[in-house]
């Protein structure tokens, strides 16, 4: 049965006290104290203390449904049909309470006996070595054991959030689209080999289980837990999306209410409706993302910056700019699809109503100083790929990446992901090379008694530290100047 965010968000509290939790609000996308860490990645983040037992939790049980923001998924967003950069993820948290036995069933009954969801269509992955956990699916809850599979370290083991922290191994709930997706937009293309955890949309992967066991310290050691516990993460956008059947998470009802605003915002700035095809398609998803995924950051006080995490914030407003530039636009677009996204999530999350005035005058300035460059920019990096596609390159220079870095304020991971898209890759070695001499020249510069950095410099020098992987940052640092590659 097809249910709206908003009935789900009741459900999930209703389910869960229900199991005598305790429901706790969502904490910030800033993490609080962890300058190890981007972003509040996953629900499990602000207990990362509870966990390890250095601080004592109001309740043995909680629920909450948490704010997530995913840059490692940036680059997705648009070409899957489950991923956005922000996203809700529903989860139970036992602390040295309830362990696997519980944690496995009550996710069992929430699927089947609350959402309805078809129980033959439920496949699950389990980690490789977990028998324990095959034991419970299979004798308590009754799935059938071909539809239960053994899965590696790299999908089912999680953690540490950060440089250190719980983590342990988990099990996952995948449901069945059907073998038509194979062959979808969105497909591995092979409906015969295609299984969970496939790089597909088939198998729609929408509750992550972790067992908590092991503590990993910051050289990578693993120590048992006191405590063992449980971290489960559901997500709210693609719990909707499976239940309504629609064809992707945008299409779901808050969603698609962003979704709605774009196109006609698009319509009203080109003077047309753009024909509906893949490319533009993908194009709406971006800034339906982009533009709910900025709010809520400048909600939390994550405001747009040359380093750091306001640095990835930026970089999510210009690649929305981008996109919009690609359908016809090229005006700000993110400031009015804002009091959208503040009319959706306002009564649920009251910062964004509370910060909404200063979020729409950052949005606006951020996106004009973007717009005075992006259309000599996107100019220069046509001629600039013409040549290079003319010497038949592999690598697109990195001087070019510098120049449209530096005089046209394109962030550095848009131009690799522009050119990842003609079939290039970026010379690094050389972007990295006239970083250091510009940084050399602002620190002498800095000297002089008559010369002021402009406000928009683009690097302040004493803050880049090495690149670690979207959602962690370096130990000293706490910033990072640039971010390259995804982990
Ligand atoms: P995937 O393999 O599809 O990328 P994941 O394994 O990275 O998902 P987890 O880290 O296990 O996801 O997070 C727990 C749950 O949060 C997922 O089962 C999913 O329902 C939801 N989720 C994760 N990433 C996203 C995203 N980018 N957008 C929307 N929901 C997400
Ligand atoms: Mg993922
Ligand atoms: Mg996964
Ligand atoms: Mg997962």
């Amino acid at each position: 049965k097809a249910l709206t965010c908003a009935e789900l968000r009741k459900l999930w509290i209703e389910f869960f006290e229900s199991k005598k939790h305790l429901q706790l609000p969502s904490a910030s996308l800033l993490p609080a104290g962890d300058p190890t860490l981007l972003f509040t990645s996953a629900g499990m983040v602000p207990f990362k203390a509870y966990f390890e037992g250095a601080e004592t939790p109001p309740s043995p049980r909680i629920a909450t449904i948490q704010k997530c923001l995913r840059t490692t998924d940036l680059e997705v967003v648009g070409k899957t049909a489950r991923h956005c950069t922000f996203f809700e993820m529903l989860g139970n948290f036992s602390f040295g309470d309830y362990f696997k036995e519980e944690a496995i069933e009550w996710a069992w009954e929430f699927s089947v006996d609350w959402l309805k969801l078809d129980p033959k269509k439920i496949h699950i992955t389990v980690y490789e070595d977990d028998d324990e956990a095959i034991q419970i699916w299979n004798k308590k809850a009754g799935v059938p054991l071909e539809r239960i599979t053994r899965l590696g370290k790299d999908t089912n083991w999680w953690g540490p959030a950060g440089d250190s922290g719980p983590c342990g191994p988990c099990s996952e709930l995948y449901l069945d689209r059907g073998a038509h997706i194979c062959k979808g937009p969105t497909g591995c293309g092979d409906p015969d080999t295609c299984k969970p955890g496939s790089d597909c949309d088939r198998y729609l992967e929408y509750w992550n289980l972790v067992f908590n066991q092991f503590n990993q310290d910051t050289r990578g050691q693993l120590h048992p837990l006191p405590r063992t516990g449980i971290d489960t993460g559901a997500g709210l956008e693609r719990i909707v999306a499976l239940l309504g059947n629609t064809d992707t998470v945008y299409e779901t009802d808050e969603l698609v209410r962003i979704r709605t605003k774009v196109q006609e915002l698009v319509k009203e700035s080109t003077g047309k409706m753009p024909e509906i095809n893949d490319t533009t398609l993908a194009a709406f998803r971006v800034l339906t993302d982009h533009a709910r995924s900025s709010t809520f950051a400048l909600s939390d006080g994550i405001l747009p910056d040359n380093t750091g995490r306001g640095y990835v914030v930026r970089r999510i407003i210009r690649r929305a700019l981008l996109f919009a530039h690609h359908l016809g636009v090229n005006e700000p677009i993110l400031h009015r699809l804002h009091p959208e996204v503040v009319s959706i999530y306002g009564s649920f999350y009251p910062e964004l109503v509370a910060e909404q005035k200063k979020v729409h005058d950052i949005l606006l300035s951020e996106e004009q100083r973007f717009l005075t460059t992006l259309e000599t920019g996107v100019r220069k990096w046509d001629e600039y790929l013409a040549e290079a596609k003319a010497a038949k390159a592999k690598v697109f220079p990195g001087k070019q990446a510098f120049t449209l870095y530096d005089t046209f304020g394109f962030p550095l991971e848009m131009t690799i992901e522009l050119a990842e898209r003609n079939g290039m890759t970026v010379d690094l070695k050389e972007f990295e090379r006239l970083m250091e001499e510009q940084r050399e020249k602002a620190r002498t510069g800095a000297n002089w008694k008559d010369f002021k950095l402009p406000a928009d410099f683009p690097i302040s020098d004493e803050t880049r530290t090495e690149f670690v992987g979207y959602d962690t940052l370096s130990d000293e640092g706490a910033v990072i100047g640039m971010i390259i590659g995804d982990h």
